[in-house]
């Protein structure tokens, strides 16, 4: 696959209920369609969406989306976090929950295409709830069985050198999985410890100025690009809400390529640096052949 890969993004995404906020159901197909098939003439042929059961994922919707813009849409498998967790995850076992991820990844989403991702499966500020380590118990069963990458989703970076830890000791390949928000720790060090674990991390935010200045990112990318740790950094948006999208005046998907990459490369980024973490890494991680 050539093309760049955005690694977390959510085509729509439904979080309204618990949310309380009726701009956190991105379901704005047409304006959608229009950004995707722009981000399809900006290089991009691959977004993995991480929405899963309990986020308002919508296989079909997905699939419709990606035939009709000419990008590769990876669907996902797994749950959330509390208090977005869906019923079954309280009244099943780990077994039998990771029974229902291989179905996913093996024989498809509700009689339609596959997940190929275990993702975002997600862990409290500081803490991993009992729910929550149910599903990580059966992502990491999951992924043992079916040899599919993972995708955490941290709150605001914390929990992550935990949720590395709990990786290692189940066993699993760290350099197929994903620990995302990563960026939004605003901590470089703490960063630095996390890659040391050899795990990948997403700064998947960009553009998100509000909770960490994108120029915080640009000169944390540029430092762990002299390090030599950009093997195991991936970018995207992750974009949740209409009001992210360009015409209810969001910075839109295309915003990590317009205004993102620019301020990297201004800030001597190498391109050689760019093409790792937006087609490299992504394939290494996805397991392309
Ligand atoms: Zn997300």
């Amino acid at each position: 696959m050539t093309g760049y890969t955005l690694m977390h993004e959510h085509t729509t995404i439904d979080l309204s209920g618990v949310k309380q906020d009726a701009d956190c159901r991105l379901d704005c197909y047409e304006q959608t369609r229009e950004e995707y098939r722009h981000l399809y003439e900006l290089g991009v042929r691959r977004i993995v969406d991480v929405t899963n059961d309990g986020m308002g994922r919508n296989p079909e919707y997905i699939a419709r989306m990606a035939q009709e813009t000419g990008i590769s849409i990876v669907q996902s498998t797994g749950f959330y976090k509390e208090p977005f967790l869906p019923e079954r995850v309280y009244q099943q076992t780990v077994s039998k929950l990771a029974d229902w991820m291989v179905s996913e990844l093996c024989s498809g989403i509700q009689g339609g295409p596959r997940a190929r991702m275990i993702g975002e499966i997600g862990t409290s500020k500081n803490c991993m709830t009992e729910m929550e380590q149910k599903v990580f118990q059966a992502a990491a069963i999951t992924a043992r069985e079916t040899g599919a990458p993972i995708y955490t989703h941290t709150t605001l970076g914390t929990y992550a050198l935990e949720q590395a830890e709990f990786f290692r000791a189940q066993g699993l390949p760290l350099d197929r999985i994903v620990l995302g928000h990563i960026d939004l720790s605003g901590d470089l060090d703490y960063i630095r410890r996390i890659l040391d674990t050899g795990i990948c991390i997403g700064f998947d935010t960009v553009g998100k100025n509000n909770y960490f200045p994108d120029e915080k990112r640009a000169e944390y990318l540029m430092e762990l690009e002299r390090e030599g740790r950009m093997g195991q950094i991936v970018l995207s948006e992750d974009l949740t809400r209409k009001s992210h999208l360009k015409e209810f005046g969001g910075i839109g998907y295309s915003y990590l390529f317009e205004t993102f990459l620019p301020m990297l490369r201004a800030a001597g980024m190498k391109q050689e640096s760019v093409d790792q973490m937006l087609i490299h890494n992504p394939a290494r991680i996805l397991g392309d052949a």
